[in-house]
Order: structure tokens, then C-alpha cells, then sequence
């Protein structure tokens, strides 16, 4: 069985929404009070207690608390749950040390198996924009919309969260167990294109298209760094920091979510039209690691490859379709044509020029070209004009000013406080 999880945007009333907000809080002292009757325990008895004896205490507490009976029994449950399993992450070496939780950070409810109900299914919108919109009803909390998307099989659906992310915005996220789809084989994979990841074009095909690389966080950054200064101004917890922070996710959550709709619009594109993907196997924490001048290693965090490659092989073998890895040692250095390692050849340098036989192409398109021939693929010698791919449908991050920010590049050295901009992977 495979897990997988399906999130829907949600709205709900004021009322609602202070209501959720009031549970969270709930969930959070009811967090801490277990972290701390484990604690107690620990100290008089030498002992950790076991889930069920962790659940059972969540429970005696809501009886006891008037504030936790806002919560429905099962997700009282279930902070019973997080906390265990934060605690054995922390016991396998994985994690630190579970800590006591601000409001600010305790930001989900998860509804186990009952407690839950969706209704009211209609379809709203015409043509393209057709979507499913669903009443759910969450016990103890109260109704919210949710606009469904796509289709999930809710008759699988194993756990139901209500999460409520730092920029202000409500998500749904049912989890769905499945069983495994069955991966089908090629035996002669008619298309393959292989893509090279890069900075400048952030993907190159070996069929010569290529896709410029949007940078949105570099875009944005000018803004971010402003909330950021503003963020660090304000009183720790105050109403004006928690203001500010939320602004400063909600920015966070657009640069997130640009990349991840170009990512995919990329995705279906290629697994339409090819059957067979050859991807280099970075090893992208390396990378950045490596990466020589901040702006460069900015830039690298910034094109998420890993996130790139996780959602390119997704749309591949979602469909049935094949993704093939292979060494990522000198892809850019090889040349394509007669295979000689070409040493001289610097980051610097956009055009990759052979010493031996003279081919000359640009130095991504030779990779993407290297990429396919590693995996026992000859792509045709003839170069092919290099052509950008047209902006993929609905793209939609405003330029500001013209670009005035983009002009604005020199002044782009990252400080080191600004790291604390990276927003947390996945
Ligand atoms: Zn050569």
C-alpha cells in the first residue's frame, strides 16, 4: 500500500475560523501537558510511557479540563500520537528533543477515522476551470468549503487534517492509502528526452528546448528581506510580529507555490509528449553546499532541484512512463559527439567547444544530449535550434515595475541573516 496525501484549499466563516484557532490552542496546551506529565514521569520513575498510556492521558485530561473538551476525543488522540512519535524520532537519533510548543506553532488538527463528514458536492465554474466544490463538516469545529481540485478515492481516505498554514490560509489534507499502481515496462521506449537542470536555463531538452529559470525567490527577495527587517523589528509574539510574520509567509507560500505550478505545467508537458525521462542524479545538498559565492548558492536553493526532479518523475510514472537516472559525474564536460572530458571547460563558459572534434554547442544542450546517450540512447547528431519554451498556460507571477527589480541584481548579496529566509523543504 502507498500513502498519499490530497490538499484542498478551504474557507470558512470568521466564527469558524476563530473557533479552529481556539482548538489549536487547546491542542497545544494539551501538547505541552503531556510533554510535561512525561517529564514528571521520567524524573520519579525512570520510565517513558507507551502510546496507549500517553493516549489514555490525554483523555483523563480532557475529562479534567474544560478547555481540551473543545476538542473532539479522537484528536485529543491524536496530539497524544504526535507527541509520541516525536518522542521516538527523538529516541532514534532522528530529531531533537520534543520541546514545548508555542501557539504559533502548533498549526494542525487531524481528525483519525470519524469526526469528519463531507456533503453538499457540487460543480462550480465552466470549461477549463471546472472544478468540485464540498461542504466538510469537521466535529467540534464546524463547516468549511473546500474546492476540490481533482478526484480522490474517499472511500480510502485514512486521516483527515485541517491545517491552518502561517501566511493565514486554510488547508484540508486527506490521506489516502492506495495500492501500489502497477508500473508498466517499455520494452523499446519510442520518445526519451533527457533534461539537464541548470541555473540559467533551468531546463534544458535534448530536443532543444529549453525553459528559462523564473528565479522567484531571487525576485522576491527585495520584499522578503523588507518583511524580514520588519519581522526582526517587532516584539517576539507580539500581535505586530505575528502580523508581520504572517506576511512574510504568505510571500514564502507564493514563491512555493510559482515554483511548484511551473514544475508540474513542466512535468505534464514532458510526460505527454516523451515516454522515457533521463535525468541526471545530483546530489543537490552537495551542491549548495559547494556552491561558490552566496548569490550562486542562493540561486541553486532557489531552482530546487530535488523538488524539480521529485515532481518530474512523479508526472512520468504516474502515466505509466519510465525515469532514468544516471551519473551526474561530468555530464557538462563530456562532449557528446566523440565523448572526450573537456577540463578547461568553467562555469563561466555558455558555449561548450571540443577540443578534439570541434563540436561547438551551447554547453546545457550538450549535457541534455550527454544525459540520453548515458542511458544507451543516441539522440540524432544534428544540432537543433536552441528555442525557449513558450510561457506554460497561466504563469502567474507579476513582474514588478517593469523588472525594476531584476535590474537591481548587483545588490544582491545575502547576508548571513538573511538564511533564515530559506523557508523548510517540502
Ligand atoms: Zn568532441
Amino acid at each position: 500500500m502507498r500513502v498519499r496525501a490530497y490538499r484542498f484549499r478551504a474557507y470558512s466563516s470568521k466564527t469558524t475560523a476563530r473557533v479552529l484557532e481556539t482548538q489549536l490552542e487547546a491542542a497545544c496546551k494539551l501538547y505541552n501537558a503531556l510533554l510535561h506529565a512525561e517529564q514528571e514521569e521520567y524524573e520519579e520513575n525512570k520510565r517513558t510511557m507507551s502510546m496507549n498510556e500517553l493516549r489514555q492521558l490525554a483523555l483523563d485530561l480532557r475529562k479534567q479540563n474544560k478547555e481540551f473538551q473543545a476538542l473532539h476525543s479522537q484528536v485529543a488522540q491524536q496530539v497524544a500520537d504526535r507527541f509520541y512519535e516525536a518522542r521516538q524520532r527523538f529516541f532514534e537519533g532522528l530529531a531533537n528533543k520534543p520541546k514545548k510548543k508555542r501557539p504559533h506553532q502548533y498549526l494542525s488538527l487531524v481528525y483519525p477515522q470519524s469526526g469528519w463528514k463531507l456533503s453538499n458536492w457540487r460543480e462550480v465554474g465552466l470549461g477549463k476551470n471546472k472544478k468540485k466544490k464540498a461542504r466538510l463538516r469537521l466535529s467540534k469545529i464546524g463547516f468549511f468549503t473546500l474546492v476540490i481540485h481533482r478526484d480522490f478515492p474517499l472511500e480510502q481516505v485514512t486521516q483527515v487534517c485541517v491545517k491552518v498554514y502561517s501566511s493565514g490560509r486554510i488547508y484540508v489534507i486527506f490521506t489516502v492509502e492506495e495500492p501500489e499502481s502497477q508500473e508498466q515496462t517499455l520494452d523499446e521506449p519510442a520518445k526519451v528526452v533527457g533534461v539537464d537542470l541548470g541555473i540559467e536555463k533551468l531546463a534544458t531538452l535534448s530536443d532543444g528546448r529549453y525553459l528559462e529559470n523564473p528565479k522567484p525567490l531571487e525576485r522576491s527577495l527585495e520584499r522578503i528581506r523588507l518583511l524580514q527587517r520588519s519581522l526582526s523589528r517587532k516584539k517576539f509574539l507580539s500581535n505586530n510580529w505575528l502580523k508581520a510574520k504572517r506576511s512574510l509567509a504568505k510571500q514564502h507560500e507564493h514563491v512555493r507555490d510559482f515554483r511548484r505550478d511551473l514544475f508540474f505545467k513542466l512535468g505534464a508537458l514532458l510526460a505527454q509528449e516523451y515516454d522515457l525521462l533521463v535525468l541526471e542524479d545530483l546530489d543537490t545538498e552537495g551542491l549548495i553546499q559547494k556552491g561558490v559565492t552566496r548569490t550562486r548558492r542562493m540561486r541553486l536553493y532557489d531552482s530546487s532541484f530535488s523538488e524539480i526532479r521529485a515532481l518530474l518523475e512523479w508526472q512520468f510514472r504516474k502515466r505509466g512512463k519510465l525515469v532514468f537516472p544516471v551519473p551526474a559525474y561530468n555530464t557538462s564536460r563530456e562532449c557528446f559527439l566523440c565523448g572526450r572530458i573537456n577540463k578547461d571547460l568553467t562555469l563561466a563558459d555558455r558555449v561548450f567547444v571540443c577540443p578534439e572534434c570541434g563540436w561547438t554547442v551551447d554547453r546545457d544542450y550538450n549535457a541534455s544530449l550527454v544525459l540520453p546517450k548515458r542511458a544507451g540512447w543516441v539522440p540524432p547528431t544534428v544540432p537543433v535550434e536552441l528555442r525557449p519554451i513558450p510561457p506554460l498556460p497561466s504563469l502567474g507571477l507579476k513582474r514588478r515595475q517593469g523588472g525594476a527589480m531584476m535590474q537591481e541584481a548587483p545588490r544582491l548579496q545575502l547576508r548571513g541573516s538573511s538564511q533564515r529566509v530559506h523557508e523548510p523543504a517540502g
